[in-house]
Order: C-alpha cells, then sequence, then structure tokens
C-alpha cells in the first residue's frame, strides 16, 4: 500500500474577521500529506516549490512522516503565493492574490519507485492539466483516485478540468464549485451530472455545514463539529481530503460504509486545521486528540427513533 498526493506547498497570506498573517507555509499538499500522515507510514508528495521555501518547514513535514523525494526545489524562482479574505460568516471567502510563480512551468516528475507503486492517489488542487501528467506518468493505475479541485481552475481550464475527471473515482468540490461545474443550482442534481463526468462518488463540502457523499442511489450526510472558535479556515477542505484518503489507504476498503467513515476522519482532522492560522494546529496532533473527535462526531449524528411513533 502506498499513498502518493500531489498539489501546492506554498505561501498563503490570510485575512479573517479575527486576524490577519503575513506569509505563512500552506498549500493544498501541504495539508493533505499532514493529515494522511497520521493514518500511513509513509506519505508521499509530488510537487514544487522555489527556493524561498523555509528549508526547516520541509524537515518539519519530513519528521511527520511525509516523504518529498518527489518535491522539485527550484533555487531561482518563487513559490506559489495565494491571499484570502474571509467574510464575516467565515464561510465564504475571496481570493485576493494567486501567484503561479513556480507552477506556471511545473512539469511533474515521479520518482521511478512511485511509478508502478502508487496504490492510492490524491490528485489535490493544481492546474487539471499537470493533475492529467500525473497519472499519465503513473505505470500502473491506483486502486482509487481522489480529485480536489476550486473554482479558479474552473473559471481558466474546465476543458482541461473534464478531461482529468473521466479518470477519477472520488471528487471533492464545495457546494458552489459543484453548482458552477454542473450548471445545476440543486445539489441532488448537480451530483448526477457531475457522477456523468466520470467520478463514481462524490463529495460536496459544505464548510460548517458537514459534507455530503453521493454514490448510485445513496447519499450519505456527515456533520461538521459545532465549534467555539473557528480561527481560520484555509485548508480545511485539504485536510478533510488527506484524512479522508488516508484513512481509505489504511483499512484498503474503498466500500461505501468505509467511506462514511473516512468522511468523518476528514472532517475531525479538519475540525482541528480551522482553531489556528495555518498548519500549526495539524502538525500537532495526538492519536487520542483525534479519537476523541472522532467520537464526538459520532454522538453528534446519532439518535434512536421509534419508526413506529409517527
Ligand atoms: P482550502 O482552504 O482547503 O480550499 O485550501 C486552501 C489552500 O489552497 C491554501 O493553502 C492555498 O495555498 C491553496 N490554493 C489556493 N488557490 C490555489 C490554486 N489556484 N491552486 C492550487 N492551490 C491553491
Amino acid at each position: 500500500m502506498s499513498l502518493l498526493s500531489i498539489g501546492t506547498l506554498a505561501f498563503d497570506a490570510i485575512e479573517t474577521p479575527f486576524g490577519k498573517t503575513d506569509k505563512i507555509v500552506g498549500g493544498a499538499c501541504t495539508y493533505i500529506a499532514l493529515a494522511a500522515s497520521y493514518f500511513v507510514n509513509e506519505s508521499r508528495v509530488v510537487s514544487v516549490v522555489g527556493g524561498d521555501f523555509p528549508k526547516n518547514r520541509l524537515s518539519d513535514l519530513e519528521k511527520r512522516g511525509v516523504n518529498l523525494e518527489g518535491l522539485q526545489i527550484k533555487e531561482n524562482e518563487k513559490s506559489f503565493f495565494w491571499s484570502g479574505k474571509y467574510h464575516t460568516d467565515m464561510n465564504t471567502r475571496d481570493t485576493l492574490v494567486t501567484e503561479l510563480n513556480v507552477l506556471e512551468s511545473f512539469d511533474p516528475v515521479i520518482p521511478e519507485s512511485y511509478k508502478d507503486d502508487t496504490t492510492y492517489l490524491m490528485l489535490g488542487n493544481l492546474a487539471p492539466v499537470v493533475q492529467l501528467q500525473v497519472l499519465e506518468r503513473l505505470s500502473n493505475k491506483p486502486e482509487l483516485v481522489v480529485l480536489d479541485t476550486m473554482n479558479f481552475w474552473m473559471d481558466i481550464a474546465m476543458a482541461d478540468l473534464k478531461k482529468v475527471l473521466k479518470h477519477v473515482d472520488v471528487l471533492t468540490i464545495n457546494d458552489e464549485e459543484a453548482r458552477q461545474l454542473s450548471g445545476e443550482y440543486s445539489l441532488v442534481k448537480a451530483a448526477d451530472v457531475i457522477r456523468e463526468m466520470g467520478p463514481t462518488y462524490l463529495i460536496i463540502k459544505k464548510g460548517e455545514h458537514g459534507a455530503l457523499l453521493f454514490h448510485g442511489t445513496e447519499v450519505f450526510c456527515a456533520p461538521a463539529l459545532p465549534l467555539a472558535e473557528v480561527f481560520d479556515p484555509t485548508g480545511a477542505g485539504d485536510t478533510f481530503a488527506g484524512g479522508f484518503i488516508g484513512h481509505i489507504a489504511k483499512t484498503k476498503d474503498h466500500s461505501f460504509e468505509n467511506m462514511k467513515r473516512a468522511i468523518i476522519f476528514g472532517s475531525a482532522l479538519a475540525s482541528f486545521t480551522v482553531e489556528k492560522f495555518g498548519t500549526e494546529r495539524l502538525e500537532n496532533l495526538t492519536i487520542e486528540e483525534i479519537n476523541s473527535r472522532v467520537e464526538k462526531f459520532v454522538k453528534l449524528a446519532h439518535f434512536n427513533m421509534d419508526l413506529a411513533v409517527i
């Protein structure tokens, strides 16, 4: 079993109603790989950074079991930079700046040893053309391919996105993006349209309102934990994806029932990420903390009902 994730290792500058950061380390793949590292011994990464990316942050990732053999460091270039500002509801945000920098010419190089040994593939948020290249450059088709994307790529590369979706098993996107991708307002209709595009499983993330999993005629609805303090939602979606695929890789079980559990693990990890700016909280969790949060989700969603009462 091996898990490979792609996506950005980046600098983010974030503004929320509770504070503001200068450039801090973020990036979709940083959150994914960290979240997955709680489930697998080795969380592999294919990505690119510039010479400005702090080397000590790379060793922090390695200490957590993230394997950076597939990371390119372009010493004379700048890392990807994203800046966003959250609205007062913390559920919606505006992108203020996206500087692709090293991503502009990113040509993903897959280490030889990964090519025929990637069982689980997490195609994190990146240009769809790069996501497709990674799939094409593997010698074996992974057992499960999960893809995450965002409105930015739908705006500028919808045709490429539709091409890569044909090869994807599970797509994770938020409700707004599901509407943009499908052209449907109803999420149920959107789920039907999107699954015609390729993925047999669709996860629609609804921020503080939880997530929906669609497969065949079945739907599972996971809650989000009501939190007293949400400090910075950045990376919640990526953390969710890393926890989701991490649990599936650990259990090697792709059934709908197990995907429900994977969604709860992903949601539990994401609930930690939002408690602090950046990856700070996600880097220092104990298994006990994760398990106790998962228990809270189980209690939150559980109820008994005597159907004869109606
Ligand atoms: P999330 O809050 O889970 O949607 O992800 C936020 C992370 O995605 C940030 O750390 C950003 O660096 C990264 N990000 C933002 N825009 C893009 C983009 N267009 N492509 C790849 N990664 C991005």
